[in-house]
């Protein structure tokens, strides 16, 4: 249960507040909810304001009809008629309540003696003495068994020897109590020792309940004034953030990669050491080398090996893994040896894929997000036939799911193997080789723009910036080497990507591929080329790159969208938190709004 009062006085409407985007009141609802460990979660209100808040996000909330005292008598007038054995009172203004400390003050409940304990509650050791001697701060002494002996806004117990070993605790507003104790609570008058200390618990002492204390280290933050509030929304912020993207990556590189033209020829070799008996390798080629006989027959296939070709018209779906990966368990009684992709980005991302899933239970669609893979892949190789993704280093394979295109980022997706053989991209076709290989450039700009650019980010993507601008201004270079450039560009840049994070152009591209199927080479150059706003100078040079190479880039993709669309579109953009903090700093939601977003998509 909840109290949650309208006019507190210190702080009034403090409850309503807005919390990164919520109200205060609403997040520790949802914290209490999201522990887990409550049959029923309750917000008992005087406030019609808070009770629509509360149910206009899905919670429950129940009016109290008296004015009462204190949250305990508000709580204890919603439970009178409700059948139940414990009750814990959370108060409404402690935005980050815990599971650690609920936790600990039910598992009062379960011990040996719990059959003595009327009412549980939690306290923290404190040692500074400007906290001890704060009267606001309310201090709590207990018997050996952590039964509550006292509590009291002066210093207890009194440290008459200042170096005596003695520890202090700070009483911690969460209680659970029986629900008899509670109720007698509610009907017993307040006696004198509570109304000079102001302490309501106070009252149980003096009718002779017992108070079992449980000794907590998680740190609330209760908001009580509007420092307070400011505090907590900066705290937030910084939870947020080491969530998913400013701590420090861990994250693992490729561990083996051969490079060279023709080098392709040694994938026998490579593979050799790596076969298990009986266990077929499986390769999986992008199935416009369906009829070049001299790149198949270099694979040189082996006992059970199987090729299967797949068409990276579409890109990558969640479905297609699952598929491909039943079709190769139900063929295959042993795992594979290994998984070889053999294309572009579309391929890579599904030889990851299908790796990671041939050990995961489930389906891939429950592995789209950060770290939630728990299983070693299957050994897998990637052999990029196109350059510019950088799918061949990264962390992570895109897939479009049922609800959502994400990718499945952990430290198990990268490649054990990489083969780069300039040579296979011989045969890419002109607007491809560009609309690709700008996903390169694009990864550079975007990194080195960023707010989360480090020296690690920079010296990748500088090089690979360079890279681009040789190969894609530059007359000098024959067609070789710019081959091999570009792959070496692809690299870097994908390993630049990996330690900060793509920007305003991949947020864009993303809108459009979930609403259009606009495959990430193409969409990035749409939306690329409206962007001066964001990225004056590197807008320039493209627009000199696709001028220089006659290429089209197509306009006006965005005209017959519905406004269903259109919406979509945008929230798909925006859900992209990431992309927009490294481009546009903590800030970038009043840089970037809806409105803003919606013109920008209508311009291309
Ligand atoms: P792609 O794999 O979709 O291939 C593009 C086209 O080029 C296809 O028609 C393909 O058949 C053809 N092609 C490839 N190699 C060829 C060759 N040697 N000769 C002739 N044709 C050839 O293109 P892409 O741009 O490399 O990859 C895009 C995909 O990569 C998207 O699905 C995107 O989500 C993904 N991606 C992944 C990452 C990552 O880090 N995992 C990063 C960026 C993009
Ligand atoms: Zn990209």
């Amino acid at each position: 249960m909840i109290p949650a009062r309208y006019g507190a006085s210190r702080f009034p409407g403090k409850l309503m507040q807005d919390l990164g985007g919520k109200s205060v009141i609403v997040r520790t609802y949802q914290a209490a909810k999201n522990t887990g460990l409550f049959d029923e979660v309750y917000v008992v209100t005087d406030s019609d304001i808070i009770r629509e808040e509360i149910e206009n996000n899905g919670g429950k909330a129940i009016m109290s009809k008296k004015t009462h005292e204190s949250g305990s008598d508000r709580i204890a007038e919603a439970v009178e008629n409700m059948d139940v054995d414990i009750v814990v009172n959370v108060q409404g203004d402690e935005p980050f309540t815990s599971k650690k400390g609920l936790q600990q003050v039910l598992d009062v409940f379960n011990g040996k003696d719990a059959h003595t304990i009327d009412l549980a509650s939690l306290m923290t050791e404190i040692d500074d003495w400007k906290e001890i001697s704060d009267p606001n701060c309310v201090k709590v002494i207990t018997d050996e068994d952590s039964f509550a002996l006292y509590f009291s806004r002066s210093p207890i117990p009194y440290p008459r020897d200042k170096n005596a070993d003695v520890k202090y605790y700070k009483h911690k507003g969460i209680y659970a109590f029986r629900k008899e104790a509670l109720m007698d609570f509610y009907r017993l008058p307040m006696r004198s020792l509570e109304a000079v200390e102001k302490i309501e618990c106070i009252r149980y002492l003096e009718y002779g309940k017992r108070i079992k204390m449980a000794v907590t280290t998680a740190q609330g933050v209760e908001i009580d004034t509007p420092e307070d509030l400011v505090e907590a929304n900066r705290l937030l912020k910084k939870e947020d953030k080491k969530s998913v993207n400013n701590k420090f990556r861990n994250f693992p590189m490729v561990p083996k990669v051969v490079f060279g033209a023709g080098c392709f020829n040694q994938l026998p070799e490579i593979l050799a050491p790596q076969r298990q008996k009986n266990a077929p390798f499986i390769f999986l080629v992008d199935d416009v080398f369906k009829n070049n006989n001299d790149l198949i027959n270099r694979i040189k296939l082996r006992f059970n090996d199987k090729l299967i070709f797949i068409s990276a018209d579409k890109e990558p779906e969640t479905e297609q893994i699952d598929q491909l990966v039943k079709e190769i368990t139900s063929e295959f009684k042993k795992k594979p040896s290994g998984i070889i992709g053999i294309g572009g980005g579309t391929l890579l991302d599904i030889a990851k894929a299908v790796s990671i899933m041939l050990t995961n239970d489930g389906s891939a669609a429950d592995y789209q997000g950060w770290d939630l893979v728990k299983k070693k892949a299957v050994y897998h190789i990637g052999i990029p036939t196109i350059s510019g993704t950088g799918a061949e280093v990264s962390r992570t394979t895109v897939l479009l799911g049922p609800v959502r295109k994400l990718g499945i980022n952990s430290d198990f997706t990268p490649f054990d193997q990489v083969v780069l053989d300039p040579d296979l991209t011989k045969g890419v076709p002109k607007n491809q080789w560009f609309y690709t290989g700008m996903d390169c450039f694009i990864h550079c700009v975007e990194s080195l723009n960023g707010t989360f650019l480090n020296a690690f980010s920079q010296s990748y993507g500088e090089k690979a910036y360079d890279l681009c601008k040789e190969i894609f201004l530059e007359q000098s270079t024959t067609e070789a080497e710019a081959r091999a450039k570009l792959m070496m560009a692809s690299w870097h840049g994908g390993m630049s990507i990996a330690y900060s994070q793509v920007g305003v152009a991949h947020a864009m591209s993303y809108g459009l591929s979930y609403v259009l199927g606009t495959k990430h080479g193409i969409g990035n150059c749409i939306v690329f080329n409206q962007l001066e706003e964001f990225y004056k100078d590197d807008v320039v040079v493209f627009k000199k790159m696709v001028k220089k190479h006659d290429i089209e880039i197509p306009k006006g993709v965005c005209a017959n969208l519905t406004d269903n669309q259109l919406d979509k579109m945008i929230e798909v953009a925006l859900s992209l938190v990431p992309l927009w903090e490294n481009a546009l700093g903590d800030d970038w939601q009043t840089l970037m709004t809806p409105e803003k977003l919606k013109a920008l998509y209508l311009k291309m």
